[in-house]
Order: C-alpha cells, then structure tokens, then sequence
C-alpha cells in the first residue's frame, strides 16, 4: 500500500520540487502517492512536506501523520503552533550549506577588502593610503555555530581569518575558537570586526542585539546578518550605523519581509540590504533530505534534524 504524502508547501513551490521529491523517494525505495491539493480525507496523510506560507494552519485532523518535514531551515512561523503535536524536522540541505558559505564569505572578504571604496568609488586612481590588514589579523564571530555557522567558520578559517563561534552549548571545532552561553557572548563580540548572524529566532534569540551588546564590537565592526531580521534591534542597529561605531552593516532578513519602501535601512549608506536570498533550500538536495526522511520513518529509525520544541529550534 502507497504511503500518502502531502506537499503542503504552496502551490508555487510543487513545479519545482516535485520532479525531485518523486525521484528522491523512488531512490529510497519509498512508495508514495503525493497529494498537492488539501486531502479530502486528512486521516489518511502519512507525511506533510511543509513551507511558511503553505496551505495548513490546523494539524489536529492529520492524526495519522508520522512527520512534518520543513523544507526551510528556519522553523519560527511553524514551531509555536499548539495544533501541531507530531514530529517537526528542519531543513538541513548540502545544497544550501554551499550557498550560506558562499554567502557570508563573499559579504565577509567585501568587508575585509574594503572592496566598496572601488566598487562605489570609479571615480579615479584612489589606492588606499595603507596596505590592509591580512585575514589573519581580521577576527570574525559567528553568532550561532550549528550546521551553517560552522560551515560558514571553517570556510573562512580556511582563509586565514581568526574565527569566533558561538552558541548555546559547549562546541568543539578544530582551529577554531569556541564560546557558548551568555557568559560567552561579550567576549565573542568584544574581538568581532566582522560579526556574522546565524542563530535561529527563538524566544532567547530575539533581540539579542540591543544597544548595549552593539556597544561591545569593535569601532567600525561590520555586521553580515544571514540569520532572521529580529536577532538585531533596529533602532539600536540605525543608532549604531548613525554614530559610525557599526561600520557597515548587510542585511538579508528582515521583522518584515519584503522591507517595505521608505524604511530606513534602504537608503542608509551603511547598509547593504539583500532580499532574502542569503541560501535558499536547493530541490534537488532538499527532496533528497524528505525522501531520506520518509524511508527512516517507515523503517524505524530516528528521524534526522528533529526541531526541539522547548528549545525553539
Ligand atoms: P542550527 O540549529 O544547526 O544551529 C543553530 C545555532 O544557534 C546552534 O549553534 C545553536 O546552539 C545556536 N543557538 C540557538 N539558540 C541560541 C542561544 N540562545 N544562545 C546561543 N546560541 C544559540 O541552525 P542552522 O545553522 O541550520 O540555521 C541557522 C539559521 O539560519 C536558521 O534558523 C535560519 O534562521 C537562518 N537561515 C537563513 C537563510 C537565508 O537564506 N537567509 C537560509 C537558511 C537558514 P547549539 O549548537 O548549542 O544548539
């Protein structure tokens, strides 16, 4: 008997993932028909496939359903919702792995180069007045040292930059520097000329940078935040920006998105705003996770990238 699958994650997200998701099951030798319209009988749903913005806002008539499996990383808009009582995975793509590093480290190196005063500047032979520093002598925090910041950390170690990783609890990275807890986090943002956001939104996380921890970076510290727009304090952020303490800071999440028209953030000259295309989940990898997923369900195994509810993420 076919397992029942439901692509819950928006009508415009099913051309481009289903082709995938049917090879990737078929790979796992997952039998499963998929439904992408809302199922008549929801008793009868083995699995739902879900994104933000996809089309399920009840969960309590799926009382057969073995598994929410996100296709974002991020799992703010879905992991307070009382009605959802089965298990919730996250997104843990290669794919989007990749682009992350790819990312931050093109925003980090843009940063470190100075690379703006000649990108911005065509305006004649304008050679800075000193060398720059070299990357070893440029430190960098991550803020968040799960699956995207330690990828994103190794990445830029591997450039010689001196990285700070910080998280909740107790990490070990080779080469790289590890803090955790808030007894960790002044000294993660005191050494932190390039800071980079990779910590998920929960309630511990919201916030976390006000006018007084923006204080303990470095003068002219520049701020590269992938994460989600309300780890920063915006006004704290706008003041910081203003009084030329926080260099420059890119930008690409936002308390609301799209950044509506006329908010500050656009025409500051600090900021770099990106729309929220920092990593996208990649189908082909991504179907590939859901699929694996699926197949561990069916045959008994732990599910992987299980969200923890009291933690948030
Ligand atoms: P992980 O769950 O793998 O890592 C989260 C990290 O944050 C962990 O190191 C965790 O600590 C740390 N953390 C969580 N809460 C706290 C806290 N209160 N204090 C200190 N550290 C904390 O997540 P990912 O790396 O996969 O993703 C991170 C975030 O990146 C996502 O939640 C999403 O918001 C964002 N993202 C943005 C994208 C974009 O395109 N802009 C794309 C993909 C993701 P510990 O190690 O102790 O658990």
């Amino acid at each position: 008997m076919p397992l029942t699958v439901y692509f819950a994650a928006g009508a415009r997200l099913w051309p481009v993932y289903g082709e995938h998701l049917r090879a990737a099951l078929a790979a796992e030798g997952v039998e499963a028909e998929i439904l992408t319209d809302t199922p008549t009988d929801p008793a009868a749903v083995d699995y739902i496939v879900f994104a933000p913005g996809g089309d399920i806002a009840d969960f309590r008539p799926y009382t057969r359903v073995k598994a929410v499996l996100n296709l974002w990383a991020g799992v703010e808009r879905i992991v307070g919702n009382a009605t959802l009582t089965q298990p919730l995975c996250r997104m843990v793509d290669a794919g989007m792995t990749e682009g992350m590093v790819e990312y931050v480290t093109a925003n980090v190196l843009r940063h470190h180069l100075g690379l703006d005063r000649y990108l911005l500047g065509q305006d004649g032979w304008n050679p800075a007045e000193e060398v720059p520093p070299l990357a070893r002598e440029r430190p960098v925090t991550v803020l968040g040292f799960g699956e995207l910041g330690q990828a994103c950390g190794r990445a830029l170690a591997a450039l010689n930059f001196p990285v700070t990783g910080w998280s909740r609890t107790p990490r070990a990275t080779p080469g790289l520097t590890c803090l955790h807890g808030p007894e960790g986090l002044e000294a993660a943002l005191r050494r932190a000329q390039i800071l980079v956001l990779l910590l998920p939104l929960t309630a511990e996380t919201a916030n976390l940078l006000n006018a007084e921890r923006l204080a303990w970076l470095p003068r002219g510290a520049a701020i590269v935040n992938p994460g989600r727009g309300p780890l920063i304090d915006d006004a704290a952020l706008l003041a910081a920006l203003d009084a030329g303490h926080v260099g420059h800071a890119t930008l690409d999440v936002f308390r609301t998105e799209p950044l509506p028209e006329g908010h500050p953030f656009w025409a500051h000259p600090r900021v770099t705003v990106t729309p929220h295309i920092a990593a996208g989940t990649r189908p082909i990898t991504a179907a590939r996770v859901v699929a694996e997923n699926i197949r561990r369900g069916e045959t008994g195994q732990p599910f992987l990238h299980l969200v923890d509810r009291a933690r948030g993420y």
